[in-house]
């Protein structure tokens, strides 16, 4: 699909505000703490009576960082003595065990995921033991057909870590880049050089990744349109698979890192438009293509591919082509979802360990779905991967009136329709190339927990 006709400059300013980014829903927001260990351990069970049970997904969170970026969002905390990750890897080791023997050992591994944090902390011998350790539990896809990827800080990397990884098993690879010249990198404490950013792109190239992305944020503080297009130009060069271009979301009482950064140096709102309209114009004439909120790829890549092919789908590792998993995740603060249900570890090192050296399951959170929750989060999946919904096959399914079901929502929907983010055309709402950039908004209407009047 072409970039040109994304950018609506009048629209994108209009519509858009904060909202969830759809990698469950309900959004991990609605979680609570009803759900218990007892109600995983009974989750797991029917998964694995499924007439055929799904694959598996392992999410695998390592919480360390060397320092704390402000802008960063996620759960992460300074690795101050390398004791503390030898710790944590026996309490990973205890949670493999546990979980691997809620789930039939015939199911196969056909996603895998190291995130955090920066996973890349990890030394060469622990990385190699805690693939082990997997491998020992569950049953990995060996041939290739699975997605296994990590996270990479270019920063922390040990030599010849990349080509490590890809012996391990690893065939994909991201990596958070931040400006290497100017002055935003001091105001978010995120110095990063051009040449190990370089290096490890052409390293994973070289060791026959088959996926490289990149994660740019944008709207930092003192960054201007010029910044973010000498970045966004090198980046380019380098030729990843995949680009992401975040738009940076000041939350400082979600995230207090945030406090540190100095909301008078962030970008107006016009400039913020700009570096988006200039980054979706670079991306474009590059040759990459939209495929979904706020990623780009080229157009022979996997999730290119899946989104043209109509099996792109969103989970927790966010698009993917291996949504029809069961996802299991390990270590502080990461998600579960069996049986379209959520569950969620201890976001605190110390009750996630606490749990784990009484050889509990460390489930502090989650949600279990309904019929309602169910029917909206397939809709929601299909504006996010497919820009459609298909009406007449969720009413079928579903066994609904979808005009009389959805009577409020397509109301709603009635008012982009005439702004033109969206058609309702015969059987199909159809979202416009004007709503692409707008579809997390365009989902908000489908998303009961979103609706005017509701905070969230
Ligand atoms: S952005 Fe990444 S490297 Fe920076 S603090 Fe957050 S998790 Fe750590």
């Amino acid at each position: 699909m072409s970039t040109s006709s994304l950018f609506q400059e009048d629209l994108i300013n209009r519509y858009d505000r904060p909202g969830p980014r759809y990698r469950s829903y309900p959004p991990a927001t609605e979680f609570h703490d009803l759900i218990s260990e007892s109600d995983y351990q009974e989750w797991a069970r029917l998964s694995n009576e499924e007439l055929i049970p799904r694959p598996l997904s392992l999410y695998f969170h390592i919480p360390f960082c060397s320092s704390i970026c402000y802008y960063c969002a996620s759960n992460r905390e300074i690795l101050r003595h390398k004791g503390k990750m030898e710790s944590y890897l026996q309490d990973l080791f205890r949670e493999i065990e546990i979980q691997s023997s809620l789930f039939d050992r015939d199911r196969e591994v056909c996603q895998l995921h190291w995130g955090g944090g920066t996973p890349g902390f990890l030394t060469q011998r622990q990385s190699q033991q805690l693939m082990e350790k997997i491998n020992q539990h569950f049953r990995l896809n060996r041939g290739g057909a699975g997605v296994y990827s990590i996270e990479i800080d270019p920063r922390v990397i040990e030599a010849g870590g990349v080509a490590q990884l890809r012996k391990l098993g690893f065939n994909s690879i991201s990596i958070g880049v931040q400006d290497p010249n100017e002055k935003a990198p001091q105001a978010v404490n995120r110095v990063q050089r051009l040449e190990p950013t370089a290096k490890t792109i052409n390293d994973a190239r070289r060791h026959g990744f088959r996926s490289i992305s990149v994660d740019l944020i944008y709207g930092l503080p003192q960054q201007s349109v010029a910044d973010f297009a000498a970045i966004l130009e090198t980046i380019i060069d380098l030729g990843p698979d995949r680009i992401a271009i975040y738009n940076y979301a000041q939350l400082p009482h979600r995230f207090p890192p945030q406090r540190r950064i100095q909301a008078e140096q962030l970008p107006e709102s016009g400039e913020k438009l700009a570096i988006l309209q200039m980054a979706v114009d670079k991306l474009g004439a590059a040759g990459y293509e939209y495929f979904g909120m706020d990623h780009f790829a080229r157009p022979d890549d996997e999730l290119a591919r899946a989104r043209r092919d109509g099996s792109l789908r969103r989970n927790f590792q966010g698009y993917s082509t291996h949504a029809q998993c069961d996802s299991i995740g390990f270590g502080v603060s990461a998600i579960s979802q069996v049986c379209d249900n959520f569950s969620q570890n201890a976001a605190s090192l110390e009750d996630y360990h606490e749990s784990l050296s009484q050889r509990r399951l460390p489930v502090t959170r989650g949600y279990q779905s309904d019929a309602d929750d169910l029917l909206r989060r397939e809709i929601i999946q299909g504006l996010l991967c497919h820009f459609r919904v298909d009406i007449s096959a969720i009413s079928n399914r579903w066994r609904i009136n979808f005009a009389n079901y959805f009577a409020d929502e397509l109301s709603r929907l009635a008012e982009m329709e005439q702004d033109g983010l969206v058609e309702v055309v015969g059987d199909e709402i159809i979202v416009n190339d004007a709503g692409r950039l707008l579809v997390r908004n365009i989902c908000m209407v489908f998303d009961c927990y979103q609706q005017p009047g509701t905070s969230g």
